[in-house]
């Protein structure tokens, strides 16, 4: 049977124990300052010890995940701390598909897929000068939303370009990768899925919002010295919180996750394996708005280690997100088809 390896970050100890429950032998490359962390858990069979992980890419880490036999299931962390380029030129198979990272790390196009995947999604603007609505401005590679602010027409989104380039908060060289996108107001929710090609279906497995700071701690100042006392919020994430949406709101959950399957299918073949979450705001009129996809496990299924409400309606026992990866790993060694889920 073959092991389980993922990097010790992240949801590592959800693929982890998922990977115990079926029966999986489980390899941690960690960084050693991490591995008394994860020894509190029984649940790793092998460490393998790293100093950063992008060592993960070296030729002997590769080789000794290729003895074990493993399957590497990627998370966040792997693909912030990991190149594309040393992703693709890995030798162990990577549980889903690698090849849609780029299309992950592009926002243009992941801008393009969604819309392909029948989403409605918020407006981009090209030119600063056409900003006519609320906007929100992503730099390039900003992780947690630092550096995000909000423009409410072209002159503010100006105005605060130069405070930034004055405070030296980005360079010049941030504004070419600069991304404007129409905000959208509302409330935000995340649902996880996966996409099974071994029972050939898609399923929604669980549902979360972020918890952000500074954004959701900007109500605990009295909203005359918002302005003055946190003038740019960040999104950084620190945790998540479980949610269940009106049942009403399900279908079409489905119908874009289906969508979303079918446009990576036919533009980023192998298409979409395994885990995915959709990132979108619900506006006042039940709308929702897609900003995001994250073509992998994300840390919001963490919450969701004994199962979540969604989870409970495909399986008869607890079923998180790790453990669905290891299932669909299982089932496709038993049946040798492991090329079906792996690139
Ligand atoms: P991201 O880095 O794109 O995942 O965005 C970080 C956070 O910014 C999200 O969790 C949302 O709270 C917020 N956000 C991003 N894009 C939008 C948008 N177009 N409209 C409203 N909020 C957004």
């Amino acid at each position: 049977m073959v092991s389980i390896a993922t990097l010790g970050s992240h949801s590592a100890l959800q693929i982890l124990k998922g990977a115990k429950d079926e029966g999986l032998s489980t390899i941690l490359i960690c960084q050693n300052s991490r591995k008394s962390f994860y020894e509190r858990f029984n649940l790793v069979d092998h460490f393998i010890s790293v100093n950063q992980f992008s060592e993960i890419g070296h030729q002997e880490i590769q080789q000794q995940l290729m003895e074990y036999d493993s399957v590497l299931v990627p998370h966040g962390t792997l693909i912030s701390s990991v190149s594309l380029d040393s992703i693709e030129q890995m030798e162990v198979p990577f549980f889903g598909n690698k090849y849609i990272l780029r299309w992950e790390a592009d926002r243009n196009l992941k801008h393009k897929l969604m819309k392909l995947a029948g989403m409605k999604v918020p407006r981009i603007y090209n030119n600063p000068e056409e900003i006519d609505r609320p906007v929100i401005i992503k730099f390039p590679g900003a992780e947690g939303g630092r550096g995000y602010f909000i423009a409410k027409d072209s002159k503010d989104y100006l105005k605060n370009i130069n405070k930034m380039l004055g405070q030296k908060l980005i360079n010049e060289k941030a504004l070419e990768g600069v991304f404007i996108q129409e905000y959208v107001f509302g409330v935000p929710a995340y649902p996880h899925y996966f996409h099974s090609p071994i029972l050939d279906r898609t399923e929604l497995l669980g549902v979360d919002r972020r918890y952000e700071s500074d954004v959701d701690g900007l109500g605990r100042i009295p909203a005359n010295q918002q302005l003055e006392l946190m003038p740019i919020p960040t999104y950084n994430v620190v945790g998540n919180i479980p949610l269940v949406l009106r049942e009403s709101l399900l279908p079409y959950l489905f119908d874009i996750g289906e969508g979303l399957v079918k446009a990576a299918h036919k533009n980023v073949p192998p298409g979409m394996l395994g885990a995915f979450c959709i990132e979108g705001v619900y506006d006042n009129i039940n709308r929702f708005i897609v900003f995001e996809f994250s073509a992998r496990i994300v840390a919001g299924t963490n919450l969701f280690i004994n199962g979540s409400p969604y989870s409970q309606l495909y399986f008869n026992e607890p079923m998180s997100m790790g453990k669905r990866i290891a299932y669909e790993i299982r089932l496709a060694t038993e049946q040798n088809v492991l090329d079906q889920i792996t690139t």
